[in-house]
């Protein structure tokens, strides 16, 4: 089962991911964007950790909400307010469980990966960190690692896309041929989730 630490481990280890993949997640960023990925997902993550420390929530869903609420309110980037609504969304949808399974997760992160869909008006296919969440979700009814896996195969898949939505669709068909930084991203959050249950 997996409680709050579970979470707060989670983040932390997406913190640390982010920190060593932040100047690969710019590179990516500065050939279909505007340089910033890395340096807002940083900045993101550490309030992250802070304040998780500061307020120590003691339920899973608690622990998540908190993270997404963090996020909308530290990165500017169209990535701050998504994946604030990711976490924000899937921590609601945990209720105030003390305790939950990875099933329970997986239907509530299926709950979160919507609510991004909803907002940003963005489907599978549209190159953004969709494409690497949505097989993750998928996947993570199976287990940890094929979640991990296949949110890299979906943040690999993207580089042969063009972009529908955000920043890199203002280059149409020159955004072919590039890897999504958000999807890179997003397949490091994933990571991180296997590497807390491992
Ligand atoms: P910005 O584009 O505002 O500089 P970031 O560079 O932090 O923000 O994040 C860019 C990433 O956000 C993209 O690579 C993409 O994966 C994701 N993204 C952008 N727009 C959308 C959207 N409408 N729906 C889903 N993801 C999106
Ligand atoms: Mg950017
Ligand atoms: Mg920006």
């Amino acid at each position: 089962m997996l409680d709050a630490a579970f979470m707060r481990r989670w983040m932390s280890a997406t913190a640390a991911a982010v920190d060593r993949e932040a100047a690969h997640l710019t590179d990516l960023d500065s050939a279909i964007g505007d340089a910033d990925h890395g340096a807002n997902l940083q900045r993101g993550f550490q309030a992250v950790t802070a304040v998780l420390d500061k307020e120590a929530p003691d339920t899973p869903g608690a622990v998540l909400a908190l993270a997404g609420r963090q996020l909308i309110s530290t990165v500017g980037g169209a990535s701050g307010p998504l994946y604030g609504t990711l976490l924000r969304r899937t921590g609601k949808a945990l209720g105030d469980a003390g305790e939950v399974s990875r099933e329970q997760l997986a239907e509530a992160l299926g709950a979160g990966v919507a609510a991004v869909g909803q907002l940003g008006g963005a489907a599978a296919g549209d190159k953004t960190m969709l494409d690497a969440l949505l097989p993750a979700v998928e996947a993570l009814g199976e287990s940890f690692p094929a979640a991990a896996e296949a949110a890299g195969a979906g943040a690999l898949a993207t580089v042969p896309l063009r972009a529908r939505k955000g920043r890199a669709s203002y280059l149409g068909e020159r955004s072919v041929g590039h890897q999504d930084p958000g999807a890179t991203s997003s397949a490091l959050l994933i990571g991180a989730l296997a590497e807390a249950a491992a």
